[in-house]
């Protein structure tokens, strides 16, 4: 239908010309796209090949901003250990038809050089988020995507056979018709919007997070430790791990961080509750007795026990956990106190109680089972729903970037 048919159809239909005379006054497009991260990004240059009239409205001062702040700065585009164990649910049909390969393929033809670690994290060559966000700019320039930024999006209607998008920069407000729509604005900027709209979410949690502590870890501060092991409890079986980690964790003034921390994290937000216990493994490879053992072969030094093998803000906090004076003789620790030594450094316990600190992601969203496997909405027909809006949470290592980009594609190509 031409735009021409379609206004005369709304004003033939409603017979009502004050809603068409604003309708004609306001700019319009077959496809408005809200939010211009990488999700917004991927949708509108998959979608343009096909449609000329699309826009990307977004609050931020340029498209693209968010990506630069990713990765430290480095953009972790994706990762080359690609399956749904990474995410809190089964996203195999997604990735089927859009994964870690297309990703790299679809960035290749963009012209950006790219490259991977041992661990199979994606990055630009260059090492910096820049390049992504230059490429990503060069190609929407090309394709005549129109790039409405400085304007947050304050309202979204349903009308006739499209959406009217309320737009709000330096009190000016602006309105927009779109045929179709798209929402990609990440974690949880529009809820009331959805609320409107009557899309159902299930409730954000920050996750990717670091943990606050009741226990005081202001000794520890800004130490680092690698190779270690965390894992979370239930309160009714404090012993059982329900989820582990292994990796480095850094110690914060006010709980802990580190990759294997923020790994963690995902099993907090997803059970919605941010209370409970972490226990740190600081030998993992090393079993209980064998620690004993070693740890009695060590009486025989002159200074600490721990000094030498673990790190000395660590010793110190063992023995201060204890009770222990940490410049006794070692000839005086009693076998029940190397035991109790031994337990800590494989049972090192926090209690968890609240996020604290920025979040890389939000775990909740709108279910993929409101959406089709096109990620249209199954209630409000030519609305789709793409990126960390969606109920799709994944680990650190590319995993949340890389379901931007596939939900981004999937979506553009169905728009
Ligand atoms: C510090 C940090 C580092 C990260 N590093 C990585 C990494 O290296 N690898 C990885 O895989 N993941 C990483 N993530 C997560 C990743 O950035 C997100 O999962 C991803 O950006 C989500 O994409 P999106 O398109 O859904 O939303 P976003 O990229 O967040 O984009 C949403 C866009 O919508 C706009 N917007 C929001 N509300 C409105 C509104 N009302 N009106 C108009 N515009 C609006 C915002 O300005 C923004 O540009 C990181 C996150 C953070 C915070």
């Amino acid at each position: 239908m031409t735009l021409r048919s379609f206004l005369t159809k709304i004003y033939l239909e409603e017979n009502n010309y004050q809603k068409f005379k604003r309708m004609v006054k306001m700019q319009k497009f077959d496809v408005i796209i809200v939010g211009g991260g990488a999700s917004g990004v991927m949708t509108a240059l998959t979608c343009s090949k096909r449609i000329k009239n699309v826009a990307i409205i977004d609050s931020g001062s340029y498209v693209g901003k968010k990506l630069l702040s990713t990765g430290n700065g480095r953009c972790n585009l994706t990762n080359l250990n690609m399956n749904s164990s990474f995410y809190n649910q089964n996203i195999d049909l997604f990735l089927k038809k859009f994964d870690e390969k297309s990703s790299i393929k679809f960035f290749n033809s963009l012209g950006l050089v790219i490259k991977a670690d041992d661990c199979g994290r994606v990055y630009p060559f260059s090492n910096v988020a820049r390049s992504v966000v230059d490429v990503f700019e060069n190609k929407i320039n090309e394709q005549n995507i129109a790039k409405l930024t400085g304007k947050k999006v304050i309202n979204i209607e349903k009308i006739f056979e499209g959406f009217v998008v309320t737009t709000e920069q330096d009190k000016r407000v602006e309105k927009f018709f779109a045929k179709k729509i798209v929402l990609a604005t990440g974690g949880n900027s529009i809820v009331e919007i959805l609320k409107n709209l009557g899309i159902k979410f299930s409730p954000f949690f920050p996750s990717l997070v670091a943990l606050k502590t009741k226990e005081s870890t202001k000794q520890l501060s800004g130490v680092r430790v690698s190779d270690v092991r965390i894992f979370a409890t239930s309160d009714i079986a404090p012993f059982d791990p329900k989820k582990e980690e292994f990796g480095e964790i850094l110690f914060k003034d006010k709980g802990l961080s580190g990759i294997a921390v923020l790994n963690l994290s995902t099993y907090f937000a997803r059970n919605k509750n941010f209370f409970g216990k972490v226990f740190i493994d600081f030998v993992p490879k090393i079993e209980e007795k064998e620690l004993i053992k070693l740890l009695n072969s060590r009486k025989m030094l002159s200074g600490n026990i721990l000094i030498g093998f673990l790190n000395e803000a660590v010793a110190r906090e063992i023995f201060d956990r204890l009770k222990l004076n940490f410049k006794m003789q070692n000839s005086f620790l009693t076998d029940n106190n190397i035991l109790e030594i031994a337990r800590l450094i494989k049972h090192f316990e926090f209690t968890v109680c609240e996020p604290y600190d920025n979040n890389q992601v939000f775990c909740g969203g709108v279910p993929l089972l409101e959406l089709s496997e096109n990620l249209e909405s199954k209630f409000v027909p030519n609305l789709f729903v793409c990126g960390e809006l969606c109920d799709v949470d994944g680990e650190t290592g590319g995993y949340n970037l890389q379901w931007a980009w596939t939900s981004g594609n999937i979506v553009g190509e169905n728009l």
